[in-house]
């Protein structure tokens, strides 16, 4: 079926029907889809837009990734197929090392993942993946250039048991999750509150305009907090003006 241009939600209608072509190609999973529909309710809530606090989150999310020792972007298959040509903007930017994490994870689906980045222009660590993450299952492969060494970690799209472990293990973690109420938004560091296709080029945007001040301020102990709930207050305006 081709979408009609002029359709209301046309943008968000080509994105599925993207999405679903990259579950037949096995990059996105079945799963991945119903991930996609919790991010769509969210982004409905906060308006489909960029919130003053989100972009002061991007802001601060560009500000703790300069300042990084060894900067990590952890991209799984629904980010790959969403941002893949953002994903190369903020590592030309940044020099992070990207790496494929995956929780329904099959070494060709990492293999599709990479080839996918590649294409668009990423520099995607290879190597062996180990056991580094304090998780049961196959969350827990990393590798140990990448999230095992990293000081901070940016990690689009993530579930919340891989985001408390990196906590765990001492990790700054910035989160990209439009659900200010998911677990990986309450555990991370940093949560920015937007989609993903529009906070990447946003951080990207913000590593060119940062002064050293600035950066200086940002990047000590954000307040999570404080990003959460503004996402939460500006549902809640939005909600109750909904039918004005
Ligand atoms: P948690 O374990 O953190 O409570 P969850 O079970 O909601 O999270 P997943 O299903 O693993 O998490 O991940 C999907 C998350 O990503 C959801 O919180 C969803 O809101 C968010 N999300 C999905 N698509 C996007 C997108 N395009 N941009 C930003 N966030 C998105």
């Amino acid at each position: 079926m081709t979408i009609p241009p002029d359709h209301p939600r046309y943008r968000s209608l080509l994105v599925r029907e993207r999405l679903a072509g990259y579950v037949r190609d096995g990059v996105v999973s079945p799963e991945g889809l119903i991930a996609h529909g919790r991010g769509e309710a969210f982004d409905y809530l906060i308006g489909e837009t960029t919130t003053k606090s989100a972009a002061l989150a991007e802001k601060t999310a560009a500000a703790m990734l300069r300042s990084a020792r060894h900067p990590v972007i952890s991209v799984n298959g629904n980010t790959a197929a969403l941002a893949a040509r953002e994903i190369a903007g903020l590592q030309q930017a940044s020099g992070a090392i990207v790496e494929v994490n995956l929780f329904h994870r099959t070494e060709e689906r990492v293999q599709k993942i990479s080839r996918l980045l590649e294409a668009n222009g990423v520099t995607v660590l290879s190597g062996k993946a180990e056991r580094i993450l304090p998780l049961s299952h196959d969350r827990a492969l990393s590798y140990p250039e990448g999230t095992g060494n990293a000081d901070v970690i940016l990690v689009p799209l993530e579930d919340g048991d891989r985001c408390e472990a990196l906590r765990t293990m001492g990790k700054t973690v910035i989160a990209i999750d439009l659900n200010p109420l998911s677990r990986t938004a309450r555990m991370a560091s940093l949560t920015v509150v937007d989609e993903v296709t529009r906070a990447l080029p946003m951080i990207t945007g913000f590593f060119s305009t940062l002064q050293e001040q600035e950066i200086e301020m940002l990047k000590e102990a954000p307040d999570n907090r404080y990003f959460l709930t503004e996402a939460m207050i500006e549902m809640n305006r939005r909600l109750a003006h909904a039918l004005d």
